[in-house]
């Protein structure tokens, strides 16, 4: 059974992509594989803006998130929490038996930068996480005043989760100080689960050299001692990547500014749509997230069985809460290789499931 996917991950995949994964697989150690893990440095380069190595990871984007904490925090790891991806990090923290604190909003908010500077100036902190848009809520938290807060406490290293917005909004690592980026395959880039990637700043790298107990798969300096011979640390998953190959030419082909163009053009289809239906978004307008929206149930739907006729009868599915926010909210993606015909046939099929049953 096949059906298209609306949910904020795993998201749609293309035929195009999913055949770039039938390539035969090559050795691991062999030139075929270090000319296939050059070819797509420069791409992942110029997409996370910055001169560093961009590394892959054979893991969900949860390994890195475990691995970063690990690989830079020597005092104590600032978690800061708006939903269920970033509060997860301070469990993980926990679990990773980190001293951790926890900047916490409620589900919808935003992390503002003036909070974030008071915690800092506690001067307990040497490791900050921040979820740049947290898929659970929809919201996109203010990166760049955030990274400005950063910038005066510049003993603190900083980690950002871009797993749903990477590629979506342009997000300038060097230019913003970003020490630790990382994003997931199945989100915003559009690829099957199972690769993550991410890049890591010169002084972090280094930092990462002092810290101890970084454990193996997730060490930073391995990855980069590999990266050199234009390899990765264990054997990577090579269709995916082979799949990333394929969708770096389809991101260049549009052109990044028609990308992040057309995020915003298709987000504002769904906001429209939300408005003119009596329905709200979870977020304040000037916070939502622009590559998938969380909208309040004000009409107090049955969200299962909207869901369930949309699946049954247009093969096509939605998401209908978080944790917490499941049946009062529900989110629609607008990420990856939709366009505003696939984005009006969903939205055209649940005003007419919606009008049938209210
Ligand atoms: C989905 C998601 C994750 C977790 O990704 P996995 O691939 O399940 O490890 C982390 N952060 C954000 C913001 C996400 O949307």
């Amino acid at each position: 059974m096949s059906y298209k996917l609306f949910i904020p991950g795993p998201i749609q995949v293309s035929d195009k992509t999913y055949k770039a994964m039938t390539t035969p697989v090559v050795g691991h150690r062999s030139p075929d594989f270090v000319a296939l893990y050059q070819s797509v440095q420069p791409g992942l380069q110029s997409l996370f803006q910055t001169k560093d190595p961009v590394f892959l990871s054979t893991s969900s984007a949860w390994g890195i998130m475990e691995g970063s904490i690990r690989n830079l925090t020597k005092k104590k790891v600032l978690n800061c929490m708006c939903g269920a991806f970033s509060d997860k990090w301070n469990d993980v923290s926990k679990r990773c038996g980190l001293e951790a604190g926890a900047l916490s909003v409620e589900w919808g908010q935003h992390i503002a930068p003036e909070d974030l500077r008071k915690a800092l100036s506690t001067g307990e902190y040497d490791v900050v996480t921040l979820v740049h848009n947290e898929t659970s809520t929809g919201v996109m938290n203010p990166l760049p005043e955030i990274m400005e807060v950063l910038r005066d406490f510049p003993d603190v290293f900083s980690i950002v989760d871009t797993v749903s917005s990477f590629t979506a909004v342009p997000i300038p690592k060097d230019e913003l100080g970003i020490d630790v980026i990382l994003t997931g395959s199945q989100k915003a880039l559009a690829l099957p689960p199972g690769l993550g990637l991410f890049s890591v700043s010169e002084r972090a790298m280094e930092r990462a050299k002092t810290v101890e107990n970084r454990g193996y798969y997730f060490d930073f300096v391995e990855f980069l001692k590999n990266h050199e011979k234009g390899m990765t640390p264990s054997t990577p998953v090579i269709p995916l990547i082979n799949a990333l190959k394929s969708k770096l030419e389809d991101i260049e082909a549009e052109g990044h500014e028609n990308r992040f163009q057309r995020h915003a053009d298709l987000n504002a289809i769904v906001h429209a749509w939300v408005a003119k239906n009596g329905f709200e978004l979870l977020p304040a307008p000037e916070y939502a997230s622009k590559s998938l929206s969380c909208i309040r149930n004000t009409r107090e739907l049955d969200l299962a069985a909207i869901n369930k006729r949309l699946k049954d009868e247009f093969k096509m599915v939605i998401d209908i809460g978080y944790g917490k926010l499941k049946g009062k909210t529900f989110r629609i993606s607008n990420m990856g290789d939709e366009t505003e015909e696939t984005m009006h046939e969903l939205l055209g099929n649940l005003d007419t499931i919606i009008s049938s049953q209210s």
